[in-house]
């Protein structure tokens, strides 16, 4: 049976009220008619409260970009998963790559922050990519299969039923280089028979997005791939025409 298709959008640190609202209306109406993809958009901290109430009843749904890998306490700043579950929210990205690299989040803290969501039924969406130095010395494999393994140790290898991973090629983000659909496809099983090795029915069911400077252009040739199950959207998904598309071609 084929796997259902998901596209989310992460707006990183873009937005506002008056944005969003047009961005969120636009959406909702253009992929009211879709069919086996799921949407949903990763949004803000201050903004989860306005996506709350517009996405209610809607086929569109919210996430978070971030959460905390500690439950509750002295963490100045931090947002925990209670918090997040109180308000409704269905998933959360973990491990992307700028929270890696500008943020200093290591692959335990990923892999405690992918635990943290669990444990409160958020769906965690976890990144893993390569850079391109690291691609070009053939350490490809290597890195995504130290970045998994680190959270299936701490996680175990049931958490996968209830989680998403994202493979985002650091150098194809926001950089509007893609890989093509044949090197995304490579790490995609990669991924998938990574996850085998410990249970062939995860592994068969999860969904891996790719990640990538994904457009509306060169979205349909990625998702045909067979273990490419939607797309993390970054820079075009602040442009409902370009995100609806995107969705749209999740459509088989
Ligand atoms: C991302 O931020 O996860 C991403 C994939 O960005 P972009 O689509 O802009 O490359």
């Amino acid at each position: 049976m084929a796997r259902a298709r998901f596209v989310a959008g992460n707006w990183k640190m873009h937005g506002n009220l008056a944005q969003n609202q047009s961005l969120l209306e636009m959406v909702i109406s253009g992929i009211r008619t879709l069919q086996d993809v799921s949407c949903a958009v990763c949004v803000p901290y201050p903004y989860i409260s306005q996506a709350q109430l517009m996405l209610k009843g809607s086929h569109l749904a919210w996430g978070a970009q971030n959460v905390s890998q500690y439950h509750q306490g002295a963490y100045t700043g931090e947002v925990s998963a209670d918090m997040l579950a109180d308000l409704g929210c269905q998933y959360v990205i973990v491990g992307h790559s700028e929270r890696r690299t500008l943020f200093g989040e290591t692959d335990q803290v990923v892999a405690e922050k992918f635990r943290a969501a669990l444990g409160r039924s958020l769906m965690p969406i976890l990144c893993v990519g390569e850079t391109l130095a690291q691609r070009e010395q053939d350490e490809t494999e290597k890195i995504i299969a130290r970045q998994l393994d680190v959270v299936i140790n701490l996680a175990g290898i049931d958490a996968f039923k209830e989680s998403v991973v994202a493979y985002e090629p650091i150098w194809a983000i926001g950089t509007g280089k893609t890989a093509t659909p044949h090197q995304a496809q490579e790490v995609h099983a990669y991924i998938r028979n990574r996850i085998a090795v410990h249970d062939r029915k995860i592994a068969e069911n999860i969904q891996i997005l790719y990640g990538g400077s994904v457009k509306a252009s060169n979205a349909r040739e990625l998702f045909e791939m067979p273990d490419i199950d939607g797309g993390l959207i970054g820079g075009a998904s602040l442009v409902a025409a370009e995100f609806v598309s995107i969705c749209l071609a999740a459509q088989s």
